[in-house]
């Protein structure tokens, strides 16, 4: 399910009313009718409506569905890209689509440009996806769904996600700066850097380290807990200090003390709240993915225990953030739909992900290079962004501009 844009610059605002109209209808209908759709396009009746409607499905962005009682359409995952991409282009958020550089178990992310030309993420939620695939229990059970529910869904995934990123960015963490939400998608500064699953060498692995474990204290000090905290969640930005003399060397020409790594967090659609059930699990499991990766890719293993649940809480409770977990309650991503997205993510799957995929490296032996290009290879939903990529899709963005649709 790639997003392809191409076709956006080529629809009248006529087909997306048309296609707004479709979106209206599937709240409450699987099939929406036609008679339905012209009404809520809001547009008179008529060949206009029609030819709208047939140009839409023609480009997959509506899909036609027979029904026992009553021939209509449904909205497909295209047509929801579309709309939302409508939508920030409005807001003059998006001018540009260039390439996709990642996708990952549950979203799309793609390089876009403001008219500036600065470059964004957009990152398109697509709840359900993996598990359609791949769990049969799982494929039978979405079949038996409302089909508006991945759409819920992935819009619920994408609201919390940027409230929690917005929440996080206000106080000081390390995440990219959130621009705006449409739908299932949302749009933020680009991070030019590897994930530290890429970065084959770290000059001091334990002052990273414990920069990565303070952070986990810090964000349950602020009353929360990541949830998937691992290598492939923390982009590290490597910059050269300069020397004495004030030269800034190549960073290939820099000595371990002249290069500073700094990590960036993303990916927060599993955050819970340190008042979670089962919180003292996920805080364990953050923990331990770091532990974990640090042994075997730089064989670094602290000295320190922990840190532990019980530490995190008692400095919760002593010297307390602001109630971040709270916060984002209050901003609009009610608890109800925090219950809501927790359940189908349970029920599809996309939650204990993160801890079966350490479990298959853990069997990894330490020296065993082929094996690990092995699990790369068999890794392919797991994004391997470079910042060379994303350089070379900057030189293509112009390839898809989505015109002025107005
Ligand atoms: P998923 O939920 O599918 O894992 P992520 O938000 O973790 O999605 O993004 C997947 C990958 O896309 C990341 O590992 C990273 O390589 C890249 N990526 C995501 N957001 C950004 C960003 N703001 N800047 C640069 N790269 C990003
Ligand atoms: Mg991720």
């Amino acid at each position: 399910m790639k997003l392809d844009a191409k076709a956006i610059r080529y629809l009248t605002n006529e087909d997306f009313k048309v296609l707004a109209g479709v979106e209206t209808g599937s709240r409450n209908h699987e099939v929406v009718p036609t008679p339905l759709i012209v009404q809520l396009s809001g547009l008179r009746g008529g060949s206009g409506v029609h030819r709208a409607i047939s140009n839409l499905a023609k480009i997959n962005l509506i899909a036609k569905v027979k029904n026992a009682k009553y021939d209509g359409y449904r909205l497909t995952y295209g047509g929801l890209d579309y709309l939302a991409l409508n939508g920030h282009q409005k807001q003059k958020v998006v001018y540009s689509v260039g390439n996709q550089i990642g996708v990952g178990k549950e979203s799309d992310i793609i390089v876009v440009a403001h008219s500036s030309g600065a470059q964004r993420i957009l990152k398109i939620h697509r709840l359900g996806r993996i598990s359609f695939r791949t769990v049969k229990t799982n494929r039978d059970y979405l079949r038996h769904r409302h089909t508006g529910s991945w759409m819920y869904m992935s819009r619920l995934a994408a609201m919390k996600e940027f409230a929690f990123m917005k929440a996080l960015r206000e106080n000081g963490f390390p995440v990219p700066e959130p621009i705006a939400q449409n739908r299932h998608t949302i749009v933020m500064s680009l991070i030019d850097a590897f994930p530290l699953r890429q970065i084959a060498k770290v000059p001091k692995p334990a002052k990273l380290y414990s920069e990565l474990m303070d952070m986990i204290l810090e964000l349950a000090r602020y009353g929360l807990i990541h949830g998937d905290f691992n290598e492939f969640n923390l982009l590290i930005k490597e910059e050269v200090i300069p020397d004495e003399d004030g030269n800034t060397p190549d960073i290939e020409d820099a000595d371990d003390d002249h290069i500073q790594l700094t990590p960036i967090l993303i990916d927060f659609p599993q955050m819970v709240s340190i008042d979670h059930a089962n919180a003292e699990m996920y805080f364990d499991r953050d923990v331990n993915c770091v532990k974990r990766f640090f042994q075997r890719k730089y064989h670094f293993v602290s000295d320190a225990p922990g840190p532990f649940f019980a530490d995190a809480k008692k400095r919760f409770l002593k010297n307390p953030g602001k109630r971040l977990d709270v916060e984002v309650e209050a901003s609009g991503f009610s608890r109800k739909m925090a219950r809501e997205l927790e359940k189908y993510m349970d029920e599809v799957g996309a939650n204990d992900d993160a801890g079966e995929r350490d479990d298959d490296e853990e069997e990894e032996s330490d020296e065993d290079e082929e094996s690990e290009e092995e699990e790369e290879e068999a890794d392919d939903e797991q994004p391997e962004q470079s910042s060379a990529e994303v350089d070379e899709s900057s030189k293509r963005l112009d390839a898809l501009e989505i015109s002025g649709s107005s």
